[in-house]
This record gives C-alpha cells, sequence and structure tokens, in this order.
C-alpha cells in the first residue's frame, strides 16, 4: 500500500490486500497456530531464518492488518498491537529499561501510566523522575546517566495541557535517548508524534481508534530512525541468551532499523504474553476505517460543549485546547490539525456535592470511567477515579473537587448541550 495515500485512504485500506478468497472486508483469523509445511520450514521460521506465523500470542494475520495500518497511518516503520494501552506502555518501557536504568516522565498522566511509574517500576529496579511538562527544561534537568527514555503523553491530566512534542524530542535527542509518546487522546488524525520528533508512539485504542467503547487494546508504532547501538542500552547491544545469543541492535539484517519493535515482539510479548485476540484486532481495524469522521465530529462537538459550557451561569471554569482564552491554545493550534480533541474538563458553582448533582442528574451521557466512546461520557473524579486520594492528594494532581470531565461523543450537538442544560439546572 503506497504511503502517498491520503489519511482517508490509508485509513480504509492500509494493511489490508485481497487474499484467495477475494474477501473484501479483513478475515477474522481465529486461531492460536499454524500449520508448518514441513520440519525445515519450522526450523527456518524459529531461527528467524524466514518470516512467518507460528504461533498467535506472536503474531496473526488480522492483527497484522491492524499493525500496518496503524503505521501508515502514524508515518512510522512498524508496529505492534497489544492486549491493552497499559501493556504498550509497560511493554515500551520494559523493552528499553532493566535494573538501574531509568525514565524521565511528564507527571500529568493517565492514572494507570503514573501508578507504574510511580510505584511498580520502581519494585522492578527501574526508577522514574515524574516532572511538569509545562516547562520542557523541567524534564532536561532530571535526566542523568541512567535515564534511558523520555515519556510523555500530548494531552495531559486532569487539565489537558498539551506538551511540546518538538523541544521534548530536541531534549532527548540532545542527550541520545529516544522520544516516548502517549497519543491517546490526539489519534493520528489530529496528530502524529514522529513528524514532531518522537521515536515511539503509543495508542490505547480501546478509546478514539476503537472508537466504540467495545474492546480492551493497545498499540506501539516505532518511527524506526532511533540509533540502538549506543551501549548504553544494554537490552539492544548485548548478546540476548533467550535468543541465540542475537543482538537486537545489530544482528537482525533488514529490519536492524525496526530492532525497536521487533526486539518487542521477540522478548516482552513472547514471554509475558499480553498478546490482542484477533477479535478485538478485527472490531479495531472497523473502528479505524471511520476515525477520521468521528474524529472531526468529536472535535466539533466538543468545541461547542466547551463554548456552550464557558456561557453557562452555573459553570464557574472550563477547559479545552480548542477555546482561544485556554493557556493550552497556543501549544495546541502550532500542532494539531483538524481540531482539539474531544475532552473538555470543567468546574460547577457550589461545593462537591454540585458535581455529583450534576452527575446523577444526566439522562443521555453516561456516567462511567471511559474515554473515546462515539457516545458522551462524563465522570466526577473527586468521587470516583481520584476517590482513594485524600483531599490533598487530589489537588496536588489537579483534582479539584468541582471537576468534571467529559469525553464529548458524536451525538447531535443540541442533544449535549440539551442534556447539560437539564443537569446543571439541578446543581442549583
Ligand atoms: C486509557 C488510556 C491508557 C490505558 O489504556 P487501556 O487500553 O485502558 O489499558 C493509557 N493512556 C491513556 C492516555 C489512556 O487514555
Amino acid at each position: 500500500m503506497s504511503n502517498r495515500y491520503g489519511f482517508n485512504t490509508l485509513a480504509l485500506h492500509a494493511g489490508a490486500g485481497v487474499d484467495e478468497t477475494n474477501s473484501r472486508g479483513v478475515p477474522l483469523h481465529r486461531t492460536s497456530s499454524y500449520v508448518f509445511k514441513s520440519t525445515t520450514h519450522a526450523a527456518d521460521l524459529f531461527a528467524l531464518r524466514e518470516p512467518g506465523n507460528i504461533y498467535t500470542r506472536m503474531m496473526n494475520p488480522t492483527q497484522g492488518v491492524l499493525e500496518e495500518r496503524m503505521a501508515a497511518l502514524e508515518g512510522g516503520g512498524g508496529a505492534l498491537a497489544l492486549a491493552s494501552g497499559t501493556a504498550a506502555v509497560f511493554y515500551s518501557v520494559i523493552n528499553i529499561c532493566g535494573r538501574g536504568d531509568e525514565v524521565v516522565s511528564a507527571n500529568n498522566l493517565y492514572g494507570g501510566t503514573y501508578t507504574m511509574f510511580d510505584s511498580i517500576l520502581p519494585e522492578l529496579g527501574i526508577n522514574a523522575s515524574l516532572e511538569s511538562p509545562l516547562d520542557p527544561a523541567n524534564l532536561e534537568r532530571a535526566i542523568n546517566e541512567h535515564t534511558r527514555m523520555l515519556f510523555t503523553e500530548v494531552i495531559g491530566n486532569p487539565v489537558l495541557d498539551v506538551a511540546n512534542i518538538g523541544a521534548l524530542s530536541e531534549i532527548a535527542h540532545r542527550y541520545h535517548i529516544p522520544l516516548v509518546v502517549d497519543s491517546t487522546f490526539t489519534t493520528p488524525y489530529l496528530f502524529r508524534p514522529l513528524e514532531h520528533g518522537a521515536d515511539v508512539v503509543i495508542h490505547s485504542l480501546t478509546k478514539w481508534l476503537g472508537g466504540h467503547g467495545t474492546g480492551i487494546g493497545g498499540i506501539v508504532v516505532d518511527g524506526g530512525n532511533f540509533d540502538w547501538t549506543d551501549p548504553k542500552f544494554r537490552l539492544f547491544n548485548e548478546p540476548d541468551p533467550s535468543y541465540h545469543g542475537l543482538r537486537y541492535a545489530h544482528d537482525l539484517g533488514e529490519l536492524n532499523p525496526l530492532a525497536f519493535i521487533t526486539r518487542m515482539r521477540l522478548v516482552p510479548l513472547r514471554n509475558l504474553g499480553a498478546c490482542i485476540s484477533p477479535d478485538n484486532a478485527w472490531i479495531f481495524l472497523q473502528g479505524i476505517e471511520t476515525l477520521p469522521l468521528r474524529m472531526q465530529r468529536h472535535c466539533d462537538n466538543a468545541m461547542g460543549v466547551a463554548r456552550y459550557l464557558s456561557d453557562h451561569p452555573a459553570v464557574k471554569w472550563v477547559r479545552y485546547p480548542g477555546l482561544e482564552k485556554d493557556p493550552a491554545h497556543e501549544m495546541a493550534s502550532r500542532q494539531f490539525e483538524n481540531g482539539f480533541g474531544g475532552m473538555v474538563v470543567f468546574g460547577i458553582n457550589g461545593d462537591r456535592t454540585a458535581g455529583e448533582k450534576f452527575i446523577d442528574g444526566l439522562d443521555l451521557i453516561s456516567h462511567l470511567a471511559n474515554v473515546g466512546d462515539a457516545k458522551t461520557l462524563a465522570i466526577h473524579p473527586a468521587s470516583t477515579t481520584h476517590s482513594q486520594l485524600t483531599e490533598d492528594q487530589q489537588l496536588q494532581g489537579g483534582i479539584t473537587p468541582d471537576l468534571i470531565r467529559m469525553s464529548v461523543g458524536i451525538e447531535s450537538i443540541e442533544d449535549i448541550q440539551g442534556d447539560l442544560a437539564q443537569a446543571l439546572d439541578k446543581t442549583k
């Protein structure tokens, strides 16, 4: 598939040929394993002398189409689909860092990633410094001789600040470490981090890429340009005894530029096992076909909701990168195409119970802990996702008691605004 096709065309066609059955839809290959043609064939597959399918934990043809499509949409060299966005983040870290290596990361992260970096990775001997990315110099100051990667999300939690990916990539490359970016909230329709100097892009497919709230999955896209031959990247330069003494940065032949994603398949995925199911890979392909249409409507509706809330007397404050007065607007406008995403956060006048009354008053809008569904979703983090924290800890994380997080869907905008209007009325 020519990468010169436009984005809309790639979303529909990239990675998918027509096989001997002439099926137009991408076939769903529900199989755990694949028959070898001969003992020689089997031995060649296992020794990586010949590419091919062995076992679905490592690869599956339906998953392969998803990987090629996402690599094409991001402008990357290759991709690996996994069981969840969380697994995609974890495997990206442990594919680079071993005991004693360190991560420098933005601190305004998705909750699960924050916990992984703050308490799980240190148990494995991988420390993470979590810094405010509002000034990229904060992250630069945290880099030391043990640092092996820089990590950020494009749109942060909870108030939707936007990272300067170009500035962060310059810093990372000055210290010869890769910039790894979780781009879930933007999708490649709004922003392609590789074009701004990132080296690895991660998505939770669960959100806007799948787009219908029907499956959990994640993906890692390798830009294919980072040089892993620096000996400080131990995992890529020392012979791997579990793989015939292979040195991933040197011995992969024409796959050497894709050493990162190849190692992720051969080591973390093969041996730790967070593979995507073929069914979920198929569901995400179905979602991606309409990503440009849905994402445009998400952006248009979110802008409509942000403007509506800004003018509403019961609303104290609104954050949306698309609003001209928003602190993130300049950075977002400089980097994004087509719009500013589907997330809006806001505060309601009154105390914490005003937020609870608002949520309980919603009718059309669903109260749940997800984002990126085609349907509009809302949650009050102080009483749910972040309720285990003390009020002080909540405030430190920017979770004010009045904060409502909305993932704006693709319904008729009048109906979303109508539901907001009647629920806001109940907060008085
Ligand atoms: C949801 C999400 C994740 C985790 O993805 P799962 O598919 O739920 O495991 C990671 N990062 C961001 C930004 C997310 O929104």
